[in-house]
């Protein structure tokens, strides 16, 4: 049956969708209700990284959907330990809170900075973040995300949130202040343009708040659980941060989400009664997230995302030597962007792509970007290849 658009009547319009109704998926692709296959360069937003329908995944979901969905944070669970403990690990940090989308865990790591500062003696501890960030839609988060149009209808947002220059220490030095209580980056920019943070850069900026008792939150939800070939894309500078912020892959499309903090910080910020959520770390969802660590290593996803990023590097690099309009390749492991000039619209280009089955979204000003599940093989990105030029060759 075709979709009756009419009944997204009561849906509050804040997203502009695609003319496509999507019905089920298997591995790297996506069916729709006219049974047309598209290879999936998305992820739905970076999230379903071990792709669609993993026979694994699902088993180890359907085993818990039958013992206990949900319990509430008043009574112990297994599951909440044991995803704790896996992402203690893989983070190399200490503590974790469960959260059930990225924006409530940067608004999570947010109130222990600002706990952390209280328990200094600075009240109101003020934040800085960068330009071209985006943390997520709640207030909290939207302070953080140096978007004029998303925050201008819905101020006051956070006081004292001020805006660095990505990768450029000397702007984050001029607005550090008494009150300053984090700095937070993520360590990939996604929507705003795929950014890398130079090493550098990430470890003055480490020494920086070494040397103040600031704190450093890192925003892994788009770039971390593997996206960049480690776990986490602070591994790459060498760096750790205070707190890091996970969601998207972390439950590979349960609603997960996670704030995870050092030993240090874990001891001077959130008490009893400082946090909370009803759902947060359900049994569902941490069956979810065990699920995902458990694959992970039994698939070797961080070898397969080391192994193939240099052949997507090399595919878009070709892209850039064939169409003059293509201007620039950024990124970091399977989190990948491809600068278009103004001759070309990346919309278009989008919906073109579409037509030659193959699904992908925008980033920044107009760049295309780059999230298949990281469970692709060589020959995916082949056929990505050749229905992106395919597509660039109708302009
Ligand atoms: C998606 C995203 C968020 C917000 O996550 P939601 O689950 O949509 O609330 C925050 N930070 C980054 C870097 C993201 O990519």
């Amino acid at each position: 049956m075709i979709m009756d658009y009419k009944e997204y009547s009561h849906i509050i319009p804040t997203y502009k969708r695609f003319d496509i109704v999507l019905e089920h998926g298997d591995g790297v692709y996506l069916f729709d209700n006219k049974g047309k296959k598209y290879l999936d360069f998305s992820s739905g937003i970076g999230v379903c990284a071990l792709g669609y329908n993993h026979s694994k995944f699902n088993a180890k979901i359907k085993l818990q959907l039958d013992k206990i969905i949900h319990t509430s944070n008043l009574y112990y669970n297994q599951n909440i330990a044991k995803a704790a403990k896996n992402l203690a690990k893989a983070s190399a940090l200490d503590q974790v809170f469960f959260t059930n989308s990225g924006t409530e865990s940067i608004e999570g790591a947010m109130k222990v900075a600002r706990k952390y500062a209280f328990n200094k003696g600075i009240k109101g501890g003020t934040f800085i973040a960068f330009k071209h960030s985006f943390h997520g839609r709640s207030l909290g988060a939207l302070s953080l995300t140096a978007n004029e149009k998303y925050q201008k209808p819905f101020r006051p947002l956070i006081c004292g949130v001020k805006f660095a220059k990505y990768n450029d220490l000397s702007s984050v030095k001029r607005l550090i202040t008494e009150k300053t209580c984090a700095i937070v980056l993520e360590s990939v920019q996604g929507e705003g343009g795929i950014n890398v943070a130079h090493k550098g850069f990430y470890q003055a900026l480490r020494k920086l708040c070494d040397e103040k008792d600031i704190l450093l939150i890192a925003d892994e939800i788009q770039c971390g659980m593997g996206r960049s070939g480690k776990f986490f894309a602070y591994e790459h500078a060498q760096v750790l941060p205070d707190i890091m912020t996970s969601a998207k892959a972390l439950g590979c499309g349960l609603s997960a989400g996670a704030f995870v903090v050092s030993k240090k910080v874990a001891q001077r910020s959130l008490e009893l009664g400082d946090h909370g959520s009803t759902y947060g770390g359900n049994p569902l969802v941490c069956a979810g997230i065990n699920a995902v660590f458990d694959i992970f290593k039994e698939e070797k996803i961080l070898e397969n995302v080391c192994k193939l990023t240099p052949y997507l590097e090399k595919s878009l690099e070709e892209l850039i030597k064939e169409f003059s309009f293509c201007k620039q390749r950024k990124g970091l492991g399977l989190m990948q962007g491809l600068s278009l000039d103004k001759s070309i619209k990346v919309a278009e280009v989008i919906k073109k792509c579409q037509e030659n089955s193959l699904l992908l979204i925008s980033c920044g000003k107009n760049d295309l970007r780059f999230l298949p599940p990281l469970i692709i093989e060589k020959t995916h990105i082949d056929q990505m290849h050749e229905s992106l030029r395919m597509s660039f060759k109708s302009f």
